[in-house]
């Protein structure tokens, strides 16, 4: 590249980044984007409206839902800013003759009726997700509650405005309500955990339970990503296809089959690409509603996206709860400073292996090793260098050991090696190279390190205790004579 181009595109580069640095930290540009992305969002739900005021799926509640948790009551004014013009637009959509004192009435009434529910929800799990005590599925499972309620109060708000502004006649209200709540509450449940991952790169000091499941994981699906989607569409597809043309209500149910490609994503992908599949999933089918003409059979569909969502949603719990098991687990077997086998792994391991060399009749050889005179180095050089001692003696022994052997902390300066598969005679050399190399380990300038070993081998009727007692033994006699040798039992 010529230096001048190069000059040039890093120029643009910096204007770039500059122009996204104002749109997402002025105050007026980040309000001007949200009533766009509103705006943007109640057009898309307009689309795929089946019936006055009731959408397959509504995503301006979940946007609304997602605003009211990240930004609070300050993004109330925009909100209300934006229920006014939507009013404006359906009174000209469905050719109302209101007067514009009514339709401003109107929707300021809308407004109120859309943002108070949805206000209180997103408080109360602003409020349960800032404890910590909430776990994941917890967390989820209150989500879930609380999108289902509070749909359900703006859908009875929000129909009794639209009445009272004389919107909508009285006689609508009983046909409406359900997939008017079902909508909403589909346009929470599966788009407003996306909009709270986008929201957080604008405000990423507030705290969603879920987005420590996202927050640096944004580029990272795994490469079947697209085939799982891919799946999840053709189903969606072919379900759909199946449903126009048998026109029968059992057809249709075959969308529920989307569960399986979804709970297969949530349980293999992170949290933010489960959001991801489910808005796309989702999407295409309210888009093959109107295209298919399949309104006869939409609230299955309404339904559907809700249940599958509520599913996967859930699922995002499996990775996490099993990521915190394993951690759980590490910290039950590998001792945190020296990162060797803990106590209890180790004894877990040895029982195994000792009743496998018994089966097989196989040769198994325990080796016991206790730093010489470790209290006057704590003594005389402090506890960090006593634990220093502690780490190079784990790191150079683990290093002379077969992938097979397994080392222990047993206790303090007292450490454990199970040699599987190893005679009294090839255990006795081993012992001796550990013996050499760590009399080279200097923990302090000029002083190395000392230790005495035990050494015994099974025998038939063994248990871990007998065979360790042994081993014990031998590593007292080992100090008891002098220290910094090795001794058989
Ligand atoms: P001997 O030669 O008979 O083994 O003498 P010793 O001084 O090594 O005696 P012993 O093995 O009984 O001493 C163990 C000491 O190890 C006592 C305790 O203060 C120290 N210790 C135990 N755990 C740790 C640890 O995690 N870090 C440090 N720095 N010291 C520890
Ligand atoms: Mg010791």
């Amino acid at each position: 590249m010529e230096p001048s181009n190069l000059l040039y595109s890093l120029c643009s580069i910096n204007h770039k980044q500059k122009f996204i640095h104002f749109l997402l930290h002025s105050a007026v540009a980040r309000s001007f984007l949200l009533l766009l992305s509103w705006l943007g969002v109640w057009f898309i739900g307009g689309l795929v409206e089946y019936a006055h005021h009731a959408s397959v799926w509504f995503p301006p509640a979940g946007l609304t839902f997602a605003v009211l948790f990240v930004v609070g009551v300050r993004a109330i004014p925009i909100l209300m800013l934006a229920a006014i013009l939507v009013t404006m637009f359906t009174n000209n959509d469905y050719q109302i003759e209101l007067q514009d004192i009514e339709v401003l009435e109107g929707g300021v009434l809308f407004g109120f009726a859309h943002i108070i529910p949805y206000y209180i929800g997103s408080k109360i799990l602003y409020w349960l997700t800032q404890n910590k005590q909430l776990t994941l599925p917890l967390s989820i499972i209150s989500f879930l509650l609380i999108a289902a309620i509070s749909a359900l109060v703006a859908t009875a708000l929000v129909l009794s405005a639209l009445i009272l502004s004389n919107m909508m006649s009285m006689n609508d209200f009983s046909a409406t309500w359900l997939p008017f709540w079902i909508g909403d509450m589909a346009g929470i449940i599966v788009l407003s955990p996306l909009f709270f991952s986008f929201l957080h790169f604008v405000y990423p000091d507030k705290h969603f339970k879920i987005l420590e499941h996202i927050e640096g994981q944004l580029l990272s699906a795994s490469p079947q990503y697209k085939y799982k989607v891919l799946l999840s569409l053709s189903l969606v597809l072919v379900a759909m296809i199946l449903a126009k043309f048998t026109q029968s209500m059992d057809s249709s149910f075959a969308i529920f089959f989307l569960v399986l490609p979804h709970m297969w994503i949530a349980c293999s992908e992170n949290a933010f690409f489960n959001i991801l599949s489910l808005a796309l999933t989702s999407l295409l089918v309210v888009f093959l509603v109107d295209v298919f003409e399949l309104m006869n059979f939409v609230m299955v569909y309404q339904y559907a996206i809700n249940v599958v969502a509520a599913n996967a949603l859930f699922a995002i719990a499996i990775p996490a709860l099993t990521s915190y098991n394993t951690q759980l687990q590490n910290k039950v077997f590998v001792d945190s400073l020296t990162q060797t086998a803990s106590r209890e792994y180790l004894i877990q391991q040895a029982r195994a292996e000792l009743q496998k060399a018994q089966i097989e009749n196989l040769p198994l050889c325990l080796l016991v090793y206790d730093i010489d005179h470790f209290k006057s180095i704590n003594d005389m050089h402090g506890h960090d260098i006593g634990d220093y001692a502690l780490k190079s003696l784990s790191h150079t022994v683990k290093q002379l050991l077969r992938p097979e052997d397994l080392l222990g902390r047993y206790g303090g300066d007292e450490f454990v090696v199970l040699l599987p598969k190893t005679d009294e005679r090839v255990a006795m050399k081993i012992a001796n190279r550990l013996l050499e190399n760590i009399n080279a380990i200097e923990y302090i300038n000029d002083q190395q390190l000392s230790a005495s070993i035990g050494i015994t081998s099974i025998k038939q009727d063994d248990d871990f205790e007998s065979l360790f007692k042994r081993a014990d033994n031998a590593l007292y006699e080992a100090k008891r004579s002098g220290r910094n040798c090795i001794f058989q039992h």
